[in-house]
């Protein structure tokens, strides 16, 4: 299977976006291919096999690519994680620190249910802050975080850390 070779061949390096010294990642050329586009879904929904799942969680903004096609394969719903201020229903915050500063997203409080089994989507894990508040909201809200997964994975930044949940994958590793 070398699909993984050919959506690494499209990934784009911005370098100084959207700061100095960043190197940004940016996807929109496997987006723009048909034949990248899907095998990026497929292989992100394949991270979960054979198992049935309440909802599909993506993070503002490009999880909302990923996660309500995977929902749909799944037959589960889709559930949006945004941040502060976007969503219009009574909300639960999570906060998390950024190299200088502090960010927050939110969930609408009834988005998930108690027990449900619920998959979270993203597309980039960097230092883990995002989707590691991401779970915690989740799990405050009482849903089964079963499976963590992104199509890309900065390692070197063990992001994996800051996410309580012991099954995480990506498609994609860059140390
Ligand atoms: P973290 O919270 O893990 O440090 O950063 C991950 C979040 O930032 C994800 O929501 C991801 O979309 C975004 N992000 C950070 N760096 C990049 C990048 O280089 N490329 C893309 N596509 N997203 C990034």
């Amino acid at each position: 299977d070398d699909m993984p070779e050919k959506l690494q061949a499209a990934i784009r390096d911005v370098p100084d976006f959207p700061q100095p010294g960043i190197l940004f990642k940016d996807i929109t050329p496997i987006l723009a291919d048909p034949e990248l586009l899907q095998a990026s879904i497929s292989e992100i929904s394949a991270t979960l096999p054979h198992q049935n799942i309440d909802k599909v969680v993506g993070i503002d903004a490009r999880g909302f690519i990923f996660a309500p096609t995977i929902a749909l394969q799944k037959g589960a719903g889709f559930v949006p994680v945004r941040k502060k201020g976007k969503l219009p229903w009574k909300t639960k915050s999570q906060s998390y620190s950024l190299e200088y500063g502090e960010n927050v997203i939110e969930i609408h409080e009834d988005a998930v249910q108690p027990g449900d089994k619920v998959m979270l989507v993203d597309d980039l894990l960097a230092t883990g802050g995002t989707a590691g508040a991401a779970v915690k909201l989740l799990k405050a809200l009482g849903a089964d975080v079963v499976c963590v997964s992104f199509l890309i994975e900065l390692s070197a930044l063990n992001g994996r850390d800051a996410i309580e949940c012991d099954n995480i994958h990506s498609i994609l590793q860059y140390s």
